[in-house]
Formats: C-alpha cells, structure tokens, sequence
C-alpha cells in the first residue's frame, strides 16, 4: 500500500524519541519492534542530527505517528494528497 498522506517533518522540534516509529509498529503490526515501522527517526548522538525517512509502499496514511509525536514535529501537510503509485 502506498501512503496517501504527505507528513512534514520538523527537524528543530524532534527530540529523537522514537515514539513515532513504536506507534507505527504497534498500529501496523502489533510489535515494538522499530523495523516495523514505516517512518524512521535517525539520531546521531554525538553531532546530535536527526533525520526522518519515511517508507511510502509501508506507510497506510494512519497518522498515529503524527497523534503521538510530543514535540509536533510531524505533521501532516493540509489538503495535500499523494495517489497510489506517486
Ligand atoms: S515522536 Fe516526534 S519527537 Fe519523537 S522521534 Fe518521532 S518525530 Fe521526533
Ligand atoms: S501515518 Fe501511520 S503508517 Fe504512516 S508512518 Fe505514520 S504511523 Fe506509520
């Protein structure tokens, strides 16, 4: 399945959880397993960089990675739409 939503990610607001990748896994797949979740947080300790992938063809467009995020640093893009396949 391709995602249909479009989630902007504001890197100055992420503090690195990861609580949006355990939403993830659990939603989609019923594990805390983190490399089951469609969207990755990743952190360089020690220059203390964060950047976020996300896995459209894994991504169902559920939001709960957006719902959890404590620091609203995902959010989904207002009236933006990606049809199947884009
Ligand atoms: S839940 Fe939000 S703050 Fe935490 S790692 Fe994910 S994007 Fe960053
Ligand atoms: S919208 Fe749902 S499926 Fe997509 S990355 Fe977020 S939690 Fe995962």
């Amino acid at each position: 399945m391709t995602s249909k939503v479009i989630i902007d990610y504001k890197v100055s607001q992420c503090t690195g959880c990861r609580l949006c990748m355990l939403a993830c896994a659990w939603t989609g797949s019923k594990t805390h397993r983190l490399s089951d979740s469609a969207i990755c947080i990743e952190v360089d300790e020690k220059l203390f960089r964060r950047s976020m992938i996300l896995d459209a063809e894994r991504c169902t467009g559920c939001l709960a990675c957006v719902s959890i995020c404590p620091g609203e640093a995902l959010v989904k893009r207002d009236g933006e739409t990606k049809g199947a396949g884009a």
